[in-house]
């Protein structure tokens, strides 16, 4: 049998309010096999972590694996050879792992890169996290995401896609429900697809099992969105409070990717169009925020790294986008963190097996330094990372 015992001054499992003290996490064969704390001091043969927080691996549910976060990384990534494309992808993934995301959710790529690299961590041909990939989004004809995506303008064309994506490996169905920021044709206020097309698309992906991820920043395509039955709203900018309450009844998602429009709207070389609808999604997301807080939508983090212009991999921008939460959105660390974690897990339907630390689950695991559940920049300090029981990272 593995063992992996490792003790820390404090556990966040996930699902408490409040945190373990003096906690010490038993790993058996890559699953959580207890949770408990010591008295004096640490068990005999536990990696010994003072003052630092262990807590569930976490989830980053909006990514963009292949893309390099350049000036144009859309244009850069086309620009590529599949190889070329694909190894910026493993690099990708492994700065996430690094940095304690065990699982991810490649919410559009090129080629199948996702699919591809997901099935090649899952056989342990490489270190990565567990991944999630929809393979590439479905747009409208000139839409948003055009430049890679799959453009379709009928019901027919719409189911003919989404098969193709099934047939493809995709876990999960992504689709623009609306213009965005990185386009000077198009506004974030720009609905793609009336509800019935899109709830062909919604109804084709759940009768196969596939949950439907929908790009919606401006208040009628979210509710378009929500019409049609999708699972989660990616940015959500223009969230209202009666569209709040809807999410909650259908119990969607929110994936609020916060970083991806602070940074564009602080990166003068963009295009002036660019940075001037990014500047206003950052004020309506911040209504947004509020909004989901004080009505209880459930948020999941998402980066949006890889697609957004210089939000750097390097930059822990899913630590980052959890801090979002608190410094923008008046959450509570411990509401950030659960985000971060069992919401992602429960928005991937995954978590049967991830975002908490309870007996039986895979034992991702992330130990940062410091105290997360009061300090949330604390995750931008990772010590340890362990997926499946192996540590598979630990800092100099
Ligand atoms: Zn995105």
């Amino acid at each position: 049998m593995n063992r992996l015992v490792i003790a820390s001054s404090r556990l966040f499992d996930g699902v408490s309010e409040t945190p373990l003290d003096n906690a010490v996490l038993t790993i058996e064969d890559g699953v959580v096999a207890e949770v408990g704390t010591y008295a004096d001091a640490p068990p005999a043969g536990a990696v010994h972590l003072p003052d630092a927080t262990i807590l569930p691996g976490l989830v980053d549910c909006h990514v963009h694996l292949p893309f390099d976060a350049s000036a144009d990384p859309v244009a850069s990534t086309m620009a590529k050879t599949v190889p070329a494309a694909t190894l910026q992808a493993v690099r990708n993934a492994q700065t996430l792992l690094r940095h304690g995301v065990t699982t991810v959710r490649d919410v559009s790529s090129p080629h199948g890169i996702a699919i591809e690299l997901r099935d090649a961590i899952a056989q342990g041909l490489l270190d990565g996290p567990d991944i999630r990939a929809c393979g590439t989004h479905l747009t409208i004809t000139g839409g948003h995401g055009c430049a890679f995506g799959i453009e379709v303008d009928s019901v027919d064309e719409i189911r003919t896609a989404v098969r193709t994506q099934i047939k493809a490996g995709a876990d999960l169905l992504k689709v623009m429900a609306t213009g965005g920021v990185y386009s000077l044709r198009q506004t974030p206020e720009d609905v793609q697809f009336s509800v019935t097309e899109l709830r062909a698309a919604v109804d084709t992906a759940h009768e196969r099992g596939l949950t439907v991820a929908a790009h919606s920043e401006g208040e009628d395509g979210i509710r378009t969105a929500l019409e049609a039955g999708v699972d989660t709203v990616e940015h959500g900018n223009q969230l209202t409070p009666e569209l709040a309450k809807r999410m909650i009844e259908q119990g969607a998602y929110l994936v609020p990717t916060v970083g991806a429009f602070t940074t564009v709207a602080a990166s003068p070389d963009l295009p002036a169009p660019f940075l001037r609808k990014a500047r206003q999604l950052v004020k309506q997301t911040e209504r947004a925020l509020a909004i989901a807080r004080e009505h209880g939508v459930k948020v999941a983090i998402g980066s949006d790294s890889g697609t957004a212009p210089h939000l750097a991999w390097e930059d822990h921008p899913t630590a980052r986008e959890a801090a979002y939460l608190v410094d923008m959105g008046g959450y509570a660390p411990v509401d950030a963190l659960r985000s971060a974690t069992l919401h992602g897990a429960q928005a991937l339907r995954v978590a049967d097996r991830k975002g908490s630390l309870e007996p039986g689950k895979d034992a991702d695991v992330l130990v940062v330094a410091g105290d997360a559940t009061a300090d949330i920049a604390a995750l931008t300090r990772p010590l340890v990372v362990v997926k499946r029981g192996r540590i598979v990272h630990r800092a100099a």
